[in-house]
This record gives C-alpha cells, structure tokens and sequence, in this order.
C-alpha cells in the first residue's frame, strides 16, 4: 500500500472497492464502473472516498450489502457481457450478409435491366 499512484499516470483499481460497489470497465480498467447503476466513471472517481460518496448518496439502500453481494453482480455483469458478445458476432455477420445480397440483387437488376423490361412488357400482359 505505500507506493501510492503519485508517480502513476492512472489510479488503479483495487479489489477492495468491490465493497463499495464498483469494478472496473470491461472496455477500459482504468475506468471505474458501479455495479449498482452500471456507469462508467472516468478515473478521477478511481478514489475509494468518491466511490464510497457515490454509494451513500445514490445508492444509499445498498450501502450496507456485505462484498458477496456485490462481487454476485459483478459475476452477473460479466457473463452477461459474455452472452452479449456471443450474440454479437453472429448478429453483425446477418447485417453485412443482408446488404451483400441486396446488393447482388440490385447488381443482377442491373445487369439484367433490359431482361427486366422485356419480362414487364411480356409477363404483364400475359397475365392480363
Ligand atoms: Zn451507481
């Protein structure tokens, strides 16, 4: 505990502010996040005095949960990230696989525009 951040150019975070409810960003571990809202704080709030006021003042009913409790929501977040991210993936590859084939079919519709046409001016007056 000695050597304290002054020659750090971020705070870091310590397993000891799991109880006041916060963890770090899954993005960015110079980033505190609250288990309890789930706002990402910058790393000016990475002091256990500003933790510790965020969970008395906006979370004041929690103030007393022992660190199991929060160390529960921290499991929670993560693999609820985790899912989010399984089916991510997939989600994303859907997108791009949607617009390569409009655009292979508007690549085919102007390939075969004259085709088009022909079929306008001879299957709709079949049908008729
Ligand atoms: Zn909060």
């Amino acid at each position: 505990m000695a050597a304290v951040a002054a020659k750090k150019k971020f705070r870091q975070y310590s397993q000891e502010y799991l109880k006041y409810g916060f963890t770090t960003s899954l993005t960015n571990d110079t980033m505190p996040l609250c288990l309890l809202c789930e706002k990402t704080f910058s790393n000016d709030a990475m002091k256990p005095a500003k933790m510790k006021d965020h969970l008395e003042r906006v979370h004041s009913d929690k103030k007393n949960k022992y660190r199991d409790y929060f160390k529960t929501l921290k499991e929670n977040l993560k693999s609820r990230s985790d899912i989010k991210t399984f089916f991510k993936a997939p989600a994303s590859a859907d997108t791009e696989g949607d617009l390569k084939a409009s655009y292979n079919i508007s690549l085919i519709i102007a390939k075969k525009g004259k085709a088009h046409t022909l079929g306008e001016e001879i299957i709709i007056p079949a049908i008729k």
